[in-house]
């Protein structure tokens, strides 16, 4: 049945591609974004949709609107982005995350958390599954982000239990695709637009650090799954793909989509509080909601690969 859905952060590499998927499945789509790392282009063809509006405006202030169900995805997410302004980052994870908690509890809307796989921190339990409580350095230059994600699913099931919102938390493993921001700092983005415009790899440390990647459509898949679970699990839940790759490997499979590439691989410091080692338990999902991640990881890379072509070209 169609639903009205507000998608906050909707303009940005995972709202635009949550965007798209629910307009496709019929649903009337609500996007709010202030632009901050999001683009208007990649909403660009919805934009004439009639079941597509897009409004822009700054979450960490008021915002009303009648529906059903919110996905709160706004949160600039890489490093770069998150530690320009931290205090912003803060605010828009602990007060935006209360405004459309307060939106939630107005309409009976359900909100899904768009949380992420930093409430771990630096792991010490691994693979990673929802029960442990992480290694996160309160006072870091991650903190921010990682603390104000932290704050943002208390703040979650704190409404659900005072003030019963229907709630949904999914804690985000490393995700790449199509509209992912070029200059934005992540190893995916870095490593295929360095490839193709035959710069030094640069990889942080030694390379032997490790992460598991998922690709886009699949946490798109996951994230609707867990917020029309009908055992109202609240979750949180882990939505990532379960293949660990080191930052070595993950350059060479790179290297190797791009043949023509001239790029030698250089190394640079590893950056303060990168975690070691990344990995979800996805037992939970699979139970809930039957998921898994389908697409591998050679073959999504292709499809972002083919992406940066067109962006580093323009
Ligand atoms: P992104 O930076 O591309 O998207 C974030 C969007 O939120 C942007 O469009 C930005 O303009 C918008 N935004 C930021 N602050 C806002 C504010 N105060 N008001 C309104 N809009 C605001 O990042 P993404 O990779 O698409 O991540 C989306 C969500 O998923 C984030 O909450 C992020 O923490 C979470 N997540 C992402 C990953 C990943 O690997 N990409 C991993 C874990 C969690
Ligand atoms: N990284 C790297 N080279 C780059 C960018 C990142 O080696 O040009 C490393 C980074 O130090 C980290 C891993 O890649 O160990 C993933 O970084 P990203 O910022 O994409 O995600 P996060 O650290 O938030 O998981």
């Amino acid at each position: 049945m169609s639903k009205r859905i507000l998608v906050t952060g909707g303009a940005g590499f995972i709202g635009s591609h949550l965007c798209h998927r629910l307009v496709l499945d019929g649903h009337h789509v609500l996007c709010v974004d202030n632009f901050f790392t999001g683009k208007r282009e990649n909403i660009a063809d919805l934009e004439a949709h009639s079941r597509f509006e897009l409004i822009e405006h700054d979450i960490t202030t008021h915002f009303s609107a009648e529906v059903e169900q919110i996905y709160h995805l706004a949160c600039p997410a890489s490093p770069i982005h998150y530690q320009y302004n931290p205090v912003k980052t803060i605010k828009t994870n602990v007060i935006g995350t209360l405004n459309m908690l307060g939106l939630a509890k107005k309409t009976n809307a359900c909100l899904l958390q768009a949380s992420t796989s930093e409430v771990y921190g630096d792991p010490l339990e691994h693979p990673q599954k929802e029960t442990y409580w992480g290694n996160v350095n309160p006072v870091g230059i991650r903190s921010c982000y990682d603390e104000g994600k932290r704050c943002a699913e208390s703040l979650c099931v704190d409404y659900h239990r005072q003030h019963n919102v229907p709630i949904r938390i999914v804690r985000i493993f490393n995700t790449y695709g199509p509209n992912m921001h070029p200059n934005d700092g992540r190893v995916v983005s870095n490593f295929i637009v360095q490839a193709l415009k035959n710069e030094p790899i640069t990889i942080y440390g030694d390379g032997s650090q490790t992460r598991s990647f998922q690709y886009v459509d699949d946490l798109v898949e996951g994230m609707i799954r867990m917020m029309n679970n009908t055992d109202n699990f609240i979750g949180p839940v882990n939505i990532g793909n379960p293949e660990e790759f080191s930052m070595t490997q993950l350059a060479q499979t790179i290297l190797s989509l791009i043949p023509e590439s001239t790029s030698t691989i250089v190394s640079k410091p590893l950056p303060e509080d990168d975690p070691k080692r990344r990995k979800p338990d996805i037992g939970l999902a699979k139970e809930y909601f039957g998921w898994e991640p389908r697409v591998p990881l050679r073959e999504g890379l292709e499809k972002t690969v083919s992406y940066f072509r067109h962006v580093v070209m323009d």
